[in-house]
């Protein structure tokens, strides 16, 4: 019988051969899947027998990673925010960077809660996670505020134009019992009417330049493109959602919108274009990349409707 150690030098070999570029960790991942049991107690005991049937699961694992399905989706699953997301093919896989918009949403949420007292019966935050995808901004944000006792201050909504996306979300939402609080709607990024405006905009689109879309990991194209692609300069969804703004947020509002690291310029320019009154500010992500657009009214400035 060959063990860990032994299995998981060739699982590293064959997808370091097939050009992943996370060889062991996809290996300790598949293995600790294929034995049943958490990557730590691979690491663990390198000594350890694996039986025949493990073996056989490990290898049929390793096949679908070296043709470049993404580990998330062979494990059905993403750690998000210290959360198991489910994850398949009918969402974006969350991204480490993403975690950055839930905490700044966090941060925006708290601070709107407690910066003055809230008389009793005032109507809960509302807060709209646009292109939700499987959840994982709204659903983070939820379990976060949950922990906060504060998820019943603010009402949830994710949108998202496609159908089995938000299929996704809802699993994910149920799954961490947030279901009562976070709402999801099948939108072209918001309703066409907006009754009541919102007091946050979250947002992670797509904004993967349309010719970038090619040069990304195999495991990218395993992924619904419709997430990804963000047309000619990446900043197509992004612009038409800065269009909406005026209507979609409160006065004193704040849009919180993902952006690739090479974006800042180029957001900062199609919000003055967009909406010439407001202010946009860009906050980075913990590898210092600009990650997360802040759009906002200009206060006293001469805001629309
Ligand atoms: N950061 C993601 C990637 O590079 C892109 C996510 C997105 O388009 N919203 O794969």
């Amino acid at each position: 019988m060959a063990n860990v150690a032994q299995l998981l030098q060739q699982g590293v070999d064959r997808l370091r051969a097939a050009g992943s570029e996370t060889p062991r960790l996809d290996a300790e991942l598949l293995l600790a899947r294929a034995i049943g049991v958490d990557r730590t107690v691979v690491l663990a005991h390198p000594e350890a027998p694996v039986n025949t049937s493990s073996e056989a699961a490990f290898n049929a694992d390793l096949d679908r990673r070296a043709a470049g399905e993404p580990v998330a989706y062979i494990r059905g699953f993403k750690e998000f925010f210290g959360l198991a997301l489910a994850a398949d093919p009918r969402a974006l896989i969350p991204r480490p960077e993403t975690e950055r918009l839930v905490e700044l949403a966090e941060q925006e949420v708290l601070q709107r809660l407690t910066r003055a007292p809230r008389p009793v019966r005032t109507s809960p935050l509302r807060i709209v996670d646009v292109g939700t995808g499987g959840g994982a901004v709204a659903i983070a944000l939820a379990v976060a505020l949950r922990r906060r006792r504060m998820l019943d201050e603010v009402s949830i909504l994710g949108t998202d134009i496609s159908p089995d996306a938000l299929a996704l979300a809802q699993e994910n939402a149920v799954g961490h019992g947030v279901a009562d609080h976070v709402r999801f709607l099948e939108a072209d990024l918001l309703p066409p009417v907006i009754a009541t405006p919102f007091d946050v905009v979250l947002a992670n689109l797509p904004y993967v330049r349309t010719d970038a879309m090619p040069g990304l990991p195999i495991a990218a194209s395993f992924e619904p493109s419709l997430a990804l692609d963000g047309g000619p300069l990446g900043l197509s969804l992004i612009g038409s959602l800065l269009d909406r703004l005026p209507e979609a947020l409160t006065h004193g509002g704040t849009a919180l919108l993902e952006i690739g690291g090479d974006q800042a310029e180029g957001i900062a320019q199609l919000a003055a274009e967009r909406l010439p009154d407001w202010q946009c500010q860009v906050e980075t992500d913990l590898a210092g990349q600009p990650r997360v657009a802040r759009v906002e009214r200009r206060e006293g400035g001469r805001a629309a409707a």
